[in-house]
């Protein structure tokens, strides 16, 4: 299957506008509020972890730069103090030390009273935000455009700065107040989760008053993050093409459709990568490796994932599994909703997730209704997600809508039959089996329609029907997902490209 990896910068723009030699090094500021394996809750860790990894081995100069959270202090590695600054809100120390297992030079925000607390980076825990979530991204906001500017002591001016999701979306938004500054590309990783706050919060950041309009930073009367980016950056972006288009869309567009669709020249959509750790031939977790060439190795994973979990021990009983986060975004209730049929087919399920009180505890209660059947584990398990793709036969995934979507990339390389709901970025990586597309051998996955317990029913029956005959279906779907090519060079590439668009257009020349 050819995967539409990068939309909207047509071939024509590229062959008169791309310079001829792409293989510059670029100064590339990668701004995340979290970056695996120092601090994950979701995708963003993930990327912000792999894709600048990728970046510095296609030979660029690249600094990750993060909130020094208690969690990654903690963690072992050298770290030095190489800056003080005195920032509006706020002394911050900038911090230096290596993203584990990698040469990339990670530079954290260190300022305790906003990072130094329990809990993940945007709740405490009782589960709720932070309250002070705006000033500690502020905060954070401002250090990166100082960081940006060159105007902490460090010698290094990035040529752009790749900001990531609302917790840095002040940054392109006050980095047009300042002449010589470098280019912005804004990534929108989930346009659900905006960084609202009310009116009050936007006096108390001191923020410039000509940001308080619709066309800045204002939303229906709040303060949106978000839009710092959607408004100011020279470009924007997210994780899959149709994504891109689908937020463009009242449906999708969270009420930011009508900015999307005016700034839609500058919007285009990337997917997402799979990391190096996610490979059945290597990964650690697993009680047994396997891969393309000899996928036997997976029916020991999942006699040892039954194992594990309580559930019967059974090889031809098809193994169903959902990892992520609890919440409808996912669709979790209408899986739920079907689990009672699902058993009957017959067929396990096991589940992996946190979130919503009421999808866990109802997952709990299912899973002491159906003790052989059903495990539902509540909580976050790194390594619990790896044997989980490993051991299962087949991945639901709901979603109502999804910019990216990981984890069906991740079973197509575990031999894992997704099932997904034809959207966002699951639609641009998982093929339908329909009739023709078994025929021509390019089917990799389950795809439904509608996000619909009836639908959903149906399609999970469809793929246990093609369960049935392993011979003939099973194996050749699971070769043909194992055989896609999601490497984060791939992408790290079209981000490259984007990049020296991004350059190109701001510099207003091809000397850029
Ligand atoms: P999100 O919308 O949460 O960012 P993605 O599919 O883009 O969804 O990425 C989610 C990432 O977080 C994947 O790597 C997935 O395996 C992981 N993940 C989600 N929930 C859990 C959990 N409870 N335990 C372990 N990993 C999890």
């Amino acid at each position: 299957m050819e995967i539409p990896v990068f939309l909207t910068l047509t071939s024509e723009y590229q062959k008169t506008n791309m310079p001829k030699n792409k293989k510059r090094s670029r100064k590339i500021l990668f701004a995340s509020s979290e970056a695996y394996p120092l601090i994950k809750t979701g995708g963003l860790g993930d990327v912000s972890g792999s894709l600048p990894t990728a970046l510095k081995a296609l030979q660029q100069d690249v600094r990750l730069v993060l909130p020094a959270y208690r969690e990654i202090l903690e963690q072992k590695g050298k770290v030095t103090t190489i800056a003080q600054v005195s920032l509006p809100l706020g002394r911050i120390r900038v911090l230096e030390r290596l993203l584990p297992g990698t040469r990339l030079k990670v530079w954290l925000v260190d300022c305790p009273p906003y990072f130094d607390r329990p809990g993940n980076p945007y709740q405490g825990p009782n589960g709720l935000p932070w309250p002070d979530n705006a000033e500690r991204f502020a905060l954070f906001c401002q250090a990166i455009t100082c960081l940006a500017l060159n105007q902490a002591g460090l010698d290094w001016q990035p040529d752009l700065v790749h900001c990531n999701d609302w917790q840095t979306g002040l940054v392109p938004a006050l980095l047009t107040r300042h002449e010589n500054r470098p280019a912005t590309l804004f990534t929108i990783h989930n346009l659900a989760y905006q960084g609202l706050f009310p009116e009050t919060t936007f006096s108390a950041l001191n923020l410039p008053w000509s940001f308080w309009s619709p066309h800045a930073l204002e939303f229906y009367g709040k303060l949106s993050f978000m839009k710092g980016g959607l408004v100011f950056a020279d470009r924007v972006n997210t994780v899959s093409p149709t994504y891109a288009e689908e937020i463009q869309t009242p449906e999708f567009g969270c009420g930011l459709d009508g900015l999307l669709r005016h700034r839609r020249n500058k919007l285009s959509g990337i997917l997402n990568g799979v990391d190096k750790n996610w490979n059945p031939a290597n990964d650690p977790a697993l009680v047994r490796n396997y891969s393309l060439h000899d996928i036997r190795g997976k029916q020991f994973n999942k006699k040892a994932l039954q194992q594990e979990l309580g559930l019967s021990a059974s090889a031809e009983i098809p193994l169903l599994a959902f990892i992520g986060r609890l919440v409808a975004q996912k669709g979790i209730d209408l899986l739920v909703k079907i689990l009672p049929e699902i058993v009957k087919l017959p067929a396990q399920v096991a589940f992996l997730g946190s979130g919503e009180k009421q999808y866990e505890q109802t997952l709990q209660q299912l899973a002491q209704r159906y003790p052989e059947q059903i495990a539902a584990h509540i909580g976050f398990d790194e390594a619990l997600a790896h044997r989980i793709e490993a051991g299962a036969d087949m991945f639901l995934m709901p979603s109502r809508f999804e910019p990216c979507g990981l984890n069906q990339m991740y079973s197509l390389r575990y031999g894992t039959i997704p099932i997904v709901h034809r959207v966002g970025g699951l639609a641009d990586t998982v093929v339908d089996s329909t009739p023709a597309t078994l025929e021509n051998r390019t089917a990799t996955g389950v795809v439904f329609e509608r996000a619909d317990s009836f639908v959903l029913l149906e399609a999970i029956k469809r793929a246990a029907l093609l369960y049935e005959h392993q011979k003939g279906f099973w194996q050749p779907l699971q070769q043909r997902g194992m055989r896609q090519d999601f490497s984060w060079q791939r992408s790290a590439k079209c981000y490259l490209e984007l990049y020296e668009v991004t350059l190109t257009e701001k510099n207003g020349s091809l000397a850029a």
